[in-house]
């Protein structure tokens, strides 16, 4: 759908900080705004927070990977 458009500018947010230090707020070239992970650099609906947040505490390969480096030892315990 919207993957042919470009960063025109990142812009500066007050919204949750929380959230949106893992997030750049990007202007795009049809004028709508988007989350970009800083991390994955993977793009998002800025409207929804809970979104962002389950990326970066979930999906994000970044936190992903920090996890498993911060559990260092013994066999994955994965209750999927
Ligand atoms: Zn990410």
């Amino acid at each position: 759908m919207a993957c042919n458009d470009e960063v025109v500018m990142v812009l500066e947010t007050k919204r949750n900080l929380t959230i949106w230090k893992h997030f750049d707020l990007c202007l795009m070239t049809d004028n709508h705004e988007m989350a970009r992970c800083k991390g994955s650099v993977k793009f998002m609906k800025a409207t929804v927070n809970s979104t962002l947040k389950k990326h970066t505490e979930r999906h994000c390969p970044v936190t992903k990977a920090k996890n498993e480096k911060g559990e260092g030892s013994g066999t994955g315990s994965s209750n999927v």
